[in-house]
């Protein structure tokens, strides 16, 4: 590996490229036209001849970016795809600077366009249902390699539906995003600038299994985006089961934090319940999870298990009859529309079954 690797164009927010461009007696203004070139148009080759920028840009691009100089765009190559049947999920397999892989996914539903990003390799919080869970921690990611899968998503959505925008992202691919939180928000600043992406933070959400520090961060911040919780137990027991890092932060401690985010906020909280088979999909937990959250403004989203290790879910009776009891206790239940997770296979599945070598096939879609 190289000693001192360039930092990536894409780590940098805006003020980080104005600052970059001053540090060489580039006036600042030639920002704006980097900007746009690398998160509006999303290009990935600078000093193309038939497409140059004003000279003192492109003479401090000739002179900054590509091999063996200060920074470069690091743009991950992807080395998988999969598509669900019905074409409209796209699940790729991309690898990073040092050899890492991770999932990132495209879906569109209903005209809308979704990414689906990765914000960690591996995961540390070992979700027992989970493949990345069972993968272990790897890294975190930088900025720039939240970023960069936004804009491969963006260039493939471009590819297949000329003119359609994508204009929704959900942190719900591999690892905990409050757990790599300053990444994720300087990720995320950059991705919402109007000026670039311009993904509106509404339309941004951020889910966590539970890290209450960074749920209370996101409370004092009055942070933009939307938050999803990974609920998945009524009771203590019944979540540590199946959420390790539960016995870090506690059930009490998590719905605490999560009232207070909603009375800071003013914010709608998504709660994600993945239904496994006699383990968290009885009536009597469902009668405990609308007890558990009365005087929450809360939005259950039920996911049926993508089956990993030993764990099954089938979602349509039991599911059925959870969503009934929740919805007349007042709360809105729906079952969480095909998103990355949880169709053409779960997160973390591709790159599990790149591991195995196993032959990679166009996986049917799922039911819900
Ligand atoms: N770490 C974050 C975000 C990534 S996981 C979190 O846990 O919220 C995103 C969602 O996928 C979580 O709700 C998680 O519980 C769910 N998930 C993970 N493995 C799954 C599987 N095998 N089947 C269904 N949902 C799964
Ligand atoms: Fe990590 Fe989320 Fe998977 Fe749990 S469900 S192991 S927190 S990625």
């Amino acid at each position: 590996m190289e000693a001192h690797p360039p930092q990536s164009l894409h780590d940098l927010g805006f003020a980080g490229i104005a600052s970059a461009l001053e540090e060489s007696g580039v006036l600042a203004h030639h920002a704006k036209a980097l900007w746009r070139a690398l998160h509006r148009e999303g290009r990935l080759d600078l000093t193309n001849p038939a497409n140059p920028f004003l000279p003192p840009l492109q003479r401090w691009i000739d002179a900054h970016v590509g091999e063996g100089k200060k920074y470069d765009l690091d743009a991950p190559e992807q080395v998988d795809e999969i598509r669900s049947s019905d074409g409209l999920t796209r699940k790729f397999l991309l690898r990073l600077r040092d050899g890492q892989t991770i999932e990132t996914v495209l879906m569109g539903y209903d005209g809308r366009h979704t990414v689906c990003v990765s914000t960690q390799a591996g995961c540390a919080m070992g979700c027992v249902f989970c493949a990345t869970g069972q993968m272990g921690f790897v890294r975190h990611l930088r900025p720039g390699e939240i970023v960069a899968q936004v804009l491969h998503a963006r260039r493939v959505l471009k590819e297949i539906h000329p003119g359609k925008r994508l204009r929704n992202l959900v942190m719900m691919g591999m690892g905990e995003p409050l757990h790599n939180i300053d990444s994720v928000m300087q990720a995320l600043d950059i991705i919402s600038d109007v000026r670039g992406i311009g993904i509106g933070p509404s339309k941004i959400a951020i889910s966590t299994v539970g890290v209450v520090p960074g749920i209370q961060r996101m409370a004092e911040e009055n942070s933009p985006y939307r938050l999803a919780v990974s609920l998945h137990g009524s009771t203590e027991e019944e979540r540590s089961a199946l959420v390790p890092a539960s016995k870090k932060w506690s059930l009490e401690m998590l719905i605490a934090a999560c009232r207070d985010y909603g009375q800071r906020t003013g914010k709608r909280i998504f709660f994600e319940w993945t239904l496994i088979d006699g383990k968290n999909d009885s009536p009597e937990t469902a009668h405990r999870l609308a007890a558990l959250l009365d005087g929450i403004d809360a939005h259950i989203n039920l996911i049926p298990l993508n089956p990993t290790g030993g764990f099954s879910g089938n979602a349509s009776k039991a599911g059925h009859a959870f969503q009934r009891i929740l919805r007349e206790a007042g709360f809105p239940c729906t079952f969480r529309q095909r998103r990355g997770i949880d169709v053409a296979a779960g997160c973390g599945m591709l790159k599990a079954d790149k591991l195995r070598k196993t032959p990679i096939a166009v996986i049917p879609e799922t039911v819900n």
